[in-house]
Formats: C-alpha cells, structure tokens, sequence
C-alpha cells in the first residue's frame, strides 16, 4: 500500500477500507508518513467527510496506535469527560478535582490548543514543572494513588493522536467531524474510562456552528464509546461567548483556581457544576443530578476540591505553591484595560473573534512546535444580556508587546457588539 494513493481514495470521495485506515494510522505513528502526506490526507478528510463505519475504524486504529489502558482492576468506575474544544474553556481543571473530591477516580488524557480554543495542557504548564508525558504506569499509580490524573497523549498513549492533532491545528483541518470525532474518543477508549461525559460546544466559538452539526457529532461519538462498551453522556452547550471571563492559559488557571476558591464567574462555576454532577451520576455516586449537584457544591465550600487539585498537581510534578499563591503565575508585559465606547446593551461578544485574537497574543500556535506565551489573552467583564454603560470596563488585554496588544484591543472592540435594546442573555446548555 501507499500513502498517496489512500489520500487520491479520499480527495476522490470514497470510501477507505479498515485495511487503509490502518496503514495510514500505523504510518503516522511510525513516522514513515511524512507531515505532509498526513496534512493532505487531513485536508481530504476534512472536505469529503468519512462514513460512521469510516470513523469508527479511524478511532480504534488511532486508540490501538499505543497501549490502551484497563483500569476495572484498580477502580470500580473510571470516568472522564472532553470538551470538543472552545474558547475560554477551563471546565476540566475544576470539574476533575471537584468529581475527585467526590471520591469518583479521574483519568484524564486531555488536548493542546486547537486552532482558535486552548488547550488544558498548555494551561496547566503555566505551572512550571508541570509534566503531562506520564507513562502508562505513572498514570496508573497516580490513579489508585490519588484518584485524579490529567496528562497529554504520549509516546505510551493514542501517539497517532498527538501527531495528527498538531498538524490539525496548523492546517486549517480542525472542524472536521470525524476528525474530531477519532480524536476524542481514541483518547477515550486508549485512558480506558469506563464512563464518559461529553461537553460538545456549540456556536461560533465552537467547531460546530449550529445544533445539528453539533448533534451529529454527538451522536457519532456516543455510538463509537458505546461500542467500545462505554457508558457515555453528551451535553450541547453554548459557546458564542467565551466561558467565564478568562481566555489565555496563564489567566485560565488563575480564574479556575478562583472558581475552586469559591469564586469565579457565575457562568463558569455553574458550567462546571453542571459538568461534574453528570460525571457523578455516570459514575454511581448518586442517582440524581440534585444529589450529585449538592456534593459537587459541597467539595467546593469545604475546600476539598481545591485540594484535590493541589494534591494533582504535586503529583505531577508542578510547584503547588502557584496554586496557593496564583500571583506568582506567568503575567504579561502590557495590562490594557479597554472601556465601553457607548452605552447599551451587550447583544455578542464573539467567542471566535476573541479565541482568535487570544491565538495571534501568542496564546496559541501558528505552525506546529511554536512556543506559546503563557502570560497573554483576555480577560473580558461582561456576558452577553448584560447592560453597559459608556465608559465601563470592557475587557481586558493582556499582551507581550504594543503591536500585538493594539490589534487585540481592535478585535476584542470588533467582538464586542452593543445595541440600544435589551438583548437576551445566552443560555449554558442547550441539550
Ligand atoms: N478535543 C480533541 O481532543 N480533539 C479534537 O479534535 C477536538 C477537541
């Protein structure tokens, strides 16, 4: 078999055979596929889609690219939860530790940043010594240890994923649903969670614009974890603004360690409470959502959740004392704060546009391998409904240098529209 001729099959609309998907994955993880060839296969992929049969083979064949672990022998339930990626989107590094501190285990192979949404790995290496690369053993351990690991794919785990993903996000092939689609589940099913909570976005922050390309993708990652005998919950939720207030990686885990502190934006703190009672359910811990909801809020007020999340990172290698004092994480040179130019009412404040500009502050990569600058991004003040007044704070940009901080403070301006008439505010969930 060769490589070019499994991408003409794609750019030419048909349909692969598992017999190719798995040439093609096994090539990527191996190396004798080059970048490219992988690239223009991505881009095939991304114009003329795969059939479910088609995705579903690309997932096993990218989860079995590496080891895959089964955790029955160390935990009752393992459960897990993954964003299809959005802006601001820091659920996981309070959802996790609050589910942890319920007793519920947590085995977490999370993502880097993905075109315009971050990634929760970049986030947490703003904690210097924070190591995401753990071997099947260490993730193992730590789980019986401590009921709470969040690492990366690895060398051990889904490496076919790893490649891939960071050419997705230079090559303009991310909003693909089978592609997306693989990427999540063969993290999934390679973490060996037996339960699984999806957070699918949905909106312009979102690679899924609209509900019915978001509920396809749920549906096809629902039935590819079911097969692979997972129990698996999928939530639509809203991403046309940012979540919460923070965007950039630095801010992001200053704004979650907030959240576990029992502050932090009421959007936020309510999404992640939401998130984790559903990961309480899956999970066997209670039987409602009310119950669950009660526990999740309960590990926040006495503290458990926060120390659940110190204890984490301490176990993988990061200094706790940037938990305990948030001050000391990565600041940027520039702090700009931007004032409303009108009065009236926030109709949108683009969580594209904001992702987007969040990328080009140096939060996130132009071409692959790019180091970030953890310190910049966005803080804006303001959700969607509310009422402004001329002159109050909008957003905040948080920059490296004065070129890219005033092209930030023109596209946060852009993505903050203001109209005379009261605007209704946006939902969290959708289904
Ligand atoms: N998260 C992933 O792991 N992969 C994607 O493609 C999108 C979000």
């Amino acid at each position: 078999m060769r490589a070019v001729d499994i991408i003409i099959k794609k750019r030419d609309k048909s349909e692969l055979t598992r017999e190719e998907i798995q040439f093609f994955v096994g090539g990527i993880t191996d190396g004798s596929i080059p970048d490219y060839q992988t690239s223009a296969w991505a881009m095939a992929v991304l114009l003329n889609g795969m059939t479910p049969r088609e995705t579903t083979d690309l997932t096993l064949a990218i989860a079995h690219s590496g080891e895959t672990m089964d955790l029955s022998h160390l935990v009752k339930i393992a459960v897990d939860k993954h964003s299809t990626g959005g802006v601001g989107d820091k659920t996981s590094l309070v959802a996790l530790p609050v589910v942890a501190a319920c007793g519920l285990p947590v085995g977490k192979m999370s993502g880097r940043g993905l075109g315009f949404s971050g990634g929760t790995l970049d986030k947490l290496e703003s904690i210097p010594g924070y190591r995401a690369d753990l071997t099947v053993e260490e993730f193992e351990r730590q789980l019986k240890e401590i009921g709470l690991v969040l690492c990366g794919q690895s060398k051990e785990l889904a490496p076919a994923d790893g490649k891939l993903y960071a050419l997705r996000d230079v090559t303009g092939t991310v909003q693909s649903i089978p592609l997306i689609a693989s990427s999540v589940m063969s993290k999934k099913i390679a973490g060996g969670a037996q339960a699984i909570v999806l957070d699918v976005k949905v909106g312009n922050g979102a690679f899924m614009e609209n509900l019915e390309d978001a509920r396809r993708l749920a549906g096809l990652m629902t039935q590819i974890g079911e097969l692979a005998g997972r129990k698996v919950t999928a939530l639509l939720s809203d991403m046309n603004q940012p979540l919460g207030h923070a965007v950039g990686n630095a801010l992001e885990v200053r704004e979650a360690i907030d959240t576990l502190r029992g502050a932090g934006p009421a959007d936020f703190r309510e999404h992640c409470l939401h998130v984790a009672a559903h990961m309480l359910v899956l999970g066997e811990v209670t039987s409602s959502l009310a119950q669950a909801r009660a526990l999740a809020e309960a590990s926040i007020a006495d503290g458990s959740a926060l120390a659940k999340f110190r204890q984490l990172v301490g176990a993988q290698g990061g200094d706790v004392s940037y938990v305990d004092d948030p001050d000391k994480l990565p600041r940027a040179a520039l702090v700009e704060t931007v004032r409303a130019p009108r009065s009236g009412y926030l109709q949108q404040v683009q969580a594209r546009r904001v992702g987007e500009a969040s990328v080009s502050l140096g939060a996130g990569r132009a071409r692959k391998g790019d180091p970030l600058d953890l310190s910049v991004g966005f803080v804006v003040h303001h959700k969607v409904g509310d009422a402004v007044g001329k002159g109050d704070p909008l957003f905040t940009v948080h920059a490296g240098d004065a070129a890219k901080r005033d092209a930030a403070i023109a596209s946060g301006l852009a993505a903050h529209v203001i109209v005379d008439h009261p605007a209704p505010p946006l939902p969290l969930f959708y289904e």
